[in-house]
């Protein structure tokens, strides 16, 4: 119900103007809000908060019939999901998940998350943003970038330096909200892919923060985040999943319709073994991301299995868009074709909340354990 679901709103709400929002990168803040409307921007959070109290194995379905048809949507609502929302309701205490959830879960606001720092992306323990304690407060300076709806994001959750460099136990979330003195989007990326997805700085100068907005206890930050992370990676796995999914389903199609040497080209060995691969790699990556997501609702450690999925599931999402390119020949290549932006798109997913060697960091860690 829930693929129908989004399939239907896709089709009639995101399919006719994704190009345009793609070419002119445009963040469709509207469509959030009714992406809202049908449980899509809390799918995790419980009705008690306002959201639509699922699981991960909804939570799967939902961003990969988004992304089937447009990653940068999927990519958004992954975020906001998975980052900003789901960090304040892991860590947040009753009075912030009151006040934070429902908005966030009704789409009426936007969720950003900064971990990411201009010289510190895969070495984010490194980081240099920092919070000074001044009496009730905490002073923020620094930048943070690369941070989905860091402009149009009325709530970011920001992991910060309240220790020494390098401890990860020096390291604290805040929950800051836009319009706070000191606190500004900076410059928008002008990206390959993702085009719809904003992705901008966040700009702390001497930003005065109550010490109310800090998630659990000063010097959790790092270790919050990682399990955030674990969680995050599920919906980048899923997200890439729906990529691989549209890209080889233009592919079959195409390749019945468009005929060379006298017959159609799913004739020709060549292109049938393609469609072959792709489609058994898809098949592996979808259930490498369900196993992730069942795991992490029956409360298991999946850190490792989480890994394997994004890792996997991205790599498989880069080659078969690439090989959907392929099959389209130069049609492939033109905007006039679906082809070139499932291309674009999915190679954000080998490096967005890890890098795929990141990732394999992650899994050799836990297997040499
Ligand atoms: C569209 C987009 C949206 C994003 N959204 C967010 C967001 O909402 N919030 C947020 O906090 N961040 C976000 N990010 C940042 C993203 O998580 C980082 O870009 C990513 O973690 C990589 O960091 P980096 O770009 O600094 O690359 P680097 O860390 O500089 O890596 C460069 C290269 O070195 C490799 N490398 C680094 N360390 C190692 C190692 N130990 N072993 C092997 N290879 C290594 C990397 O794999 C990569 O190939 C986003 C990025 C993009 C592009």
């Amino acid at each position: 119900m829930i693929a129908e679901m989004v399939r239907d709103f896709g089709t009639r709400h995101i399919k006719p103007h994704m190009m345009t929002w793609d070419e002119e990168q445009i963040f469709p803040i509207a469509l959030f809000r009714q992406l809202g409307d049908l449980g899509l921007m809390g799918v995790l959070v419980p009705q008690e908060y306002g959201g639509a109290g699922f699981g991960y194995l909804e939570y799967i379905t939902a961003i990969a019939e988004i992304s089937r048809i447009d990653g940068s949507i999927g990519l958004s609502v992954a975020a906001h999901n998975s980052l900003c929302t789901n960090h304040i309701l892991m860590f947040g205490n009753e009075a912030q998940k009151r006040h934070y959830l429902p908005p966030l879960a009704s789409g009426q606001s936007i969720g950003a998350w900064g971990l990411t720092e201009p010289n510190t992306g895969s070495d984010a323990g490194n980081m240099r943003t920092v919070a000074v304690r001044d009496g009730d407060y905490f002073v923020i300076n620094g930048t943070k970038n690369f941070i989905t709806h860091g402009k149009s994001g009325q709530v970011a959750v920001v992991i910060v330096r309240t220790g020494a460099v390098g401890d990860s136990r020096g390291m604290t979330a805040f929950v800051v909200e836009k319009g706070t003195p000191g606190f500004s989007a900076g410059k928008k990326e002008n990206k390959l892919g993702m085009r719809a997805s904003e992705t901008a700085e966040l700009i702390f100068s001497d930003c005065r923060v109550h010490r109310s907005q800090m998630l659990g206890n000063e010097g959790e930050g790092f270790i919050q985040a990682m399990k955030v992370l674990d969680g995050g990676r599920i919906s980048i796995a899923s997200l890439a999943l729906g990529i691989a999914m549209g890209a080889f389903e233009a592919a079959l199609r195409y390749s019945k319709e468009r005929h060379q040497f006298n017959q159609p080209i799913s004739k020709f060995q060549g292109i049938a073994f393609k469609l072959a691969d792709m489609a058994t790699k898809i098949e592996a990556a979808k259930l490498l991301t369900y196993r992730a997501g069942d795991l992490k609702n029956r409360g298991r450690e999946v850190s490792k299995e989480s890994a394997m999925a994004k890792l996997f599931a991205s790599e498989v999402a880069v080659e078969v868009s690439n090989d959907c390119v392929q099959i389209f020949g130069g049609y492939g290549y033109t905007k006039d074709f679906p082809a070139e932006k499932y291309y674009r798109d999915a190679k954000l997913c080998t490096i967005g909340e890890g890098t795929s060697e990141i990732q394999k960091l992650v899994i050799s860690r836990a297997i040499l354990r």
